[in-house]
């Protein structure tokens, strides 16, 4: 039988899971497998020939049984409705694990950024607010940067939505830039997060972070900052990759080094005194310790799972282990750390940037990453102990079952107490 590769389907599939291994109300598990609500909108967008282009964009709001939605706005030529509703499902996990007070939600527009000009992106962007202006707010959904959107589309954004309020609304969203009232530490948070991450689950595998050999899947914003963080702990980065292959070096490849040709040449593959590899080879490198997707979802599969050598996987990128992989993975000991947890240092940077708004008052870098060191580890330690008390029950789950245990718990119990079933 074909895996199932569609995300939506995806993401009902790791639910039921959860779902039968905690005994979920088949109430709430019915209402937990549907968005609450979903836009689809119209943008009208000025282009630079004068003429006025349409656009389709999206806006789902998974739950908001917890708090205001909360996630990214994707501008994509492939995007869809389907990939918008199951990254809205996995911020809802998501905001619950790290016990946040979010629901989830994510948006998107079917466009191609990168043949747009700044006037015209300007134009999409303003549009997709004065279209979905009456289903988000502060206190109802608050939208952050994603797959090809920036500090500087946030911004405009907060503007058109203050105007539409006749007020500044800084709190609509998040991954502003620091003029406008964005968070210090925003930029790097996802990668930071994912080092905390690292950082504990090493101490559980016994793996001397300083010794540590990583391989990483994508030189992106989350794989560049997760390649100089590890740099700077210490760790060696043996193998990178980027959409054109990888480049592998058992000496360890040179951060500077790496990000002058990526500048000049546009890849990481043209980097000297490395040898070629393809990204399916990064993947099933015998001599690392960890393995870090950065890049795509679908990229650890039942076809390559059994050829993955690393201790520990950390699943920067959004679904980059198939839930047959994820069986093959935990069967055969290999830590996988999932997704929604690893790479959840974006939002919680994010709802620090919404509160800092909301008290008008203003951390430090180091509070910033102090605080969310704090919540991150805290999320990891409940994972582990909500794997190792099924495990003394009899039931054996992978790390990605006991945090959606958690999750789906915590937002099912909210939906309980307001009476929702
Ligand atoms: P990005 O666009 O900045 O980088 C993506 C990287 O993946 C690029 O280096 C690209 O060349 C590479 N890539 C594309 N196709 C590839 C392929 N076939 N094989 C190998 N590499 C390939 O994106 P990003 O922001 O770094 O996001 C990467 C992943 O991390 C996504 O799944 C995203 O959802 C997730 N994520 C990112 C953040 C964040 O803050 N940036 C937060 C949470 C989750």
């Amino acid at each position: 039988m074909q895996e199932e590769l569609d995300p939506f389907k995806i993401a009902q599939k790791q639910l039921d899971t959860a779902a039968e291994v905690m005994n979920l109300d088949r109430q709430a598990h019915a209402i937990l497998r549907e968005p609450m609500q979903t836009v689809i909108v119209n943008i009208p967008a000025r282009m630079r020939n004068g003429e006025t282009k349409r656009f389709t964009g999206f806006r789902v709001l998974y739950s908001n049984a917890r708090g205001p939605g909360k996630g990214g706005i994707r501008y994509h030529p492939q995007e869809s409705l389907e990939t918008v509703k199951a990254l809205a499902a996995w911020m809802t996990w998501k905001c619950s694990l790290a016990n946040i007070p979010y629901g989830g939600a994510k948006g998107g527009i079917i466009c191609d950024p990168k043949s747009m000009n700044p006037q015209e992106l300007e134009s999409i962007s303003r549009g997709y607010i004065r279209a979905v202006g009456q289903f988000i707010g502060p206190d109802k959904d608050v939208p952050a940067p994603d797959v090809y959107t920036t500090p500087q589309i946030m911004a405009w954004m907060m503007d058109e939505y203050s105007k539409m309020h006749g007020k500044n609304e800084f709190g609509v969203i998040t991954g502003k830039p620091l003029e406008v009232w964005g968070s210090e530490g925003r930029f790097d948070s996802t990668a930071m997060g994912g080092m905390y991450v690292m950082r504990e689950a090493a101490k559980l595998l016994k793996i001397n972070v300083k010794k540590a050999r990583i391989a990483i899947q994508g030189f992106g914003n989350a794989g560049s900052f997760a390649f100089e963080l590890a740099t700077k702990l210490g760790a060696k980065v043996v193998a990178i990759s980027d959409s054109h292959g990888g480049v592998y070096s058992g000496k360890g490849l040179d951060f500077q080094k790496l990000t002058e040709t990526k500048e000049k040449t546009g890849s990481v593959v043209t980097y000297k005194g490395a040898e070629k590899i393809t990204n399916e080879e990064l993947l099933k490198l015998d001599d690392i310790d960890v393995l870090i997707p950065a890049a795509l979802e679908n990229q650890i599969t039942a076809a390559n799972a059994d050829k993955i050598n690393a201790k520990l996987v950390l699943e920067l990128a959004n679904g980059p282990v198939t839930p047959e992989a994820d069986q093959i993975l935990f069967e055969r000991k290999v830590l996988d750390m999932p997704d929604f947890l690893v790479n959840s240092g974006g939002v919680i940077v994010s709802y620090f940037e919404w509160a800092q708004n909301r008290q008008g008052y203003y951390w430090t870098q180091d509070e910033v990453y102090k605080r969310l060191d704090t919540i991150i580890t805290k999320s990891f330690a409940d994972t582990l102990d909500t794997q190792k008390k099924y495990a003394q029950a009899g039931k054996k789950i992978s790390p990605r079952t006991a945090a959606y245990v958690i999750a789906v718990s915590r937002v099912a119990s909210a939906m309980k107490a307001r009476g929702w079933y």
